[in-house]
C-alpha cells in the first residue's frame, strides 16, 4: 500500500505538566509531572517537518500547558512563523491571571506571529484556573490581532460554565468580533466516578471516519513521532511511530504506509468500525461513548473487538482501500480547482 496523504499539521506536545490537574486529563497532566521539550529540539523538530512534508501548514503548540515553556514558546512561535507556517497555541490561559501581563504576553506572542490561541475551560478546569482568566487571555488576545477559540467541557447538572461565560459583558463585547468563537466541546471520561455530563452522543457525527490521522503528526514530550494527536493517543499503542533521531521524521510517519487499519479509521471512523465487525454485540461496548477518540481506544484495547478485527479485515481492504483512492482523487481535483479559482 501507498500512503498517498501528507500531513497538513504538526502538533507539538511541549510537555505534560501543566498548571492544573484536571481530573479526567487525558494524559493525567498535573503541576508534579516534569520533563518536556526543549525549546532547541522543538525548533529542530519543526524545521525537519518542514522540510519532510511539502503540504505542512500549521504547528499547534499544546501539553499539558505549553506556556510552561515561557520564552521558548515565543522563540518556536517566532521559529514556525519564519518557516512560513501558521501557529496555534492551545492553552489552559493561566497565565493571563492578571490582565496586564496577559496583554503584554499577547504582543509579544502576535509579534513572534501567532495567529491563533485556543483557550480550554469548564467545570474541571476551572477548579484551578478561573473564568476571569480565560476572560483576560481571550480579550488581549483579540486586542493583539490573534484570532481565539474558546472550548468549554459540556456542564454537569450542577455547572454552568458555558452560559456564564457568553454571558459575561467583556465575552459578549468579544462575539461582536467575527475572530473570537465560543463552543463547547463533549468532556471525556477517563475515570469511573467522572460526574455525568449533560451531553448526548451525537451518532452521526461518530460515525464518521477521523481526519486527524494522516494529516497530522505528533511530537510529544518524550520527542516520539505520533500518528495522531487524538486524546487517548498514549493509550493506544499503535498510534506512536517511534523514537526521533533528528533525521528519521519522513520514514517514522510514512512507515504507516501499510498499515489498513489507520485507512480505515481515516475512511470509517472507530465507532463505525466497532460497529462492522462486532454487529449486534457492539453497543456493549459502545455504551455510553460521546468521542471518537473513546471509540478508538475502546476498538484498539478490548481483546474480543482486536480478535475480530483480525478475522475480518481482510473482506474490508479492498473495498476500503477503493473508496479512499476515489477521495484522494476527488479532493485533490477540488484542490487543484480551488488554487486555479484563487488565481
Ligand atoms: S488544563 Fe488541559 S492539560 Fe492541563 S490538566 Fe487540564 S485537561 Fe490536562
Ligand atoms: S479517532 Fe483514533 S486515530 Fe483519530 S484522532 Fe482519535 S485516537 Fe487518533
Amino acid at each position: 500500500m501507498e500512503c498517498l496523504i501528507e500531513p497538513k499539521s504538526i502538533t507539538v506536545l511541549c510537555t505534560y505538566q501543566c498548571t492544573a490537574a484536571c481530573k479526567q486529563c487525558c494524559f493525567e497532566s498535573s503541576p508534579a509531572i516534569k520533563g518536556g521539550l526543549e525549546g532547541e529540539v522543538i525548533r529542530a523538530r519543526i524545521s525537519e517537518a518542514k522540510n519532510e512534508f511539502r503540504e505542512l501548514g500549521l504547528v499547534v503548540f499544546s501539553g499539558g500547558e505549553a506556556f510552561l515553556l515561557k520564552e521558548e514558546l515565543t522563540r518556536s512561535v517566532a521559529h514556525a512563523t519564519a518557516l512560513g507556517l501558521k501557529t496555534r497555541i492551545v492553552s489552559n490561559g493561566s497565565w493571563a491571571k492578571r490582565l496586564e501581563r496577559a496583554i503584554r504576553v499577547c504582543a509579544e506572542l502576535k509579534e513572534a506571529g501567532l495567529g491563533e490561541l485556543n483557550l480550554s475551560t469548564g467545570r474541571d478546569h476551572q477548579e484551578f484556573v478561573p473564568e476571569d482568566s480565560i476572560i483576560n487571555a481571550a480579550e488581549a488576545a483579540i486586542g493583539s490581532g490573534i484570532e481565539v477559540l474558546v472550548t468549554v467541557e459540556t456542564d454537569t447538572s450542577e455547572s454552568d460554565c458555558y452560559l456564564s461565560l457568553r454571558g459575561n459583558a467583556r465575552i459578549k463585547r468579544l462575539l461582536d468580533d467575527r475572530r473570537f468563537r465560543i463552543v463547547n466541546n463533549f468532556w471525556m471520561p477517563f475515570h469511573d466516578d467522572a460526574p455525568v455530563r449533560r451531553q448526548e452522543a451525537d451518532i452521526a457525527l461518530l460515525r464518521k471516519g477521523c481526519s486527524q490521522v494522516f494529516e497530522n503528526v505528533v511530537l510529544t514530550p518524550h520527542d516520539n513521532l505520533s500518528a495522531c494527536c487524538g486524546l487517548t493517543l498514549e493509550h493506544i499503542p499503535e498510534m506512536r511511530l517511534g523514537k526521533n533521531d533528528g533525521s528519521n521524521m519522513g520514514s517514522l510517519y510514512r512507515a504507516q504506509a501499510d498499515d489498513f487499519m489507520k485507512y480505515w479509521i481515516r475512511m470509517d471512523g472507530p465507532y463505525s468500525i466497532i460497529e462492522k465487525v462486532m454487529g449486534d454485540a457492539a453497543g456493549t461496548y459502545l455504551e455510553g461513548v460521546v468521542h471518537g477518540c473513546q471509540a478508538c481506544a475502546i476498538l484498539h484495547k478490548t481483546p474480543e473487538i482486536r480478535e475480530k478485527i483480525v478475522a475480518l479485515f481482510p473482506s474490508y481492504v479492498e473495498e476500503v482501500m477503493t473508496r479512499f483512492a476515489i477521495k484522494q482523487a476527488v479532493d485533490g481535483i477540488q484542490a487543484s480547482n480551488a488554487r486555479e479559482m484563487s488565481k
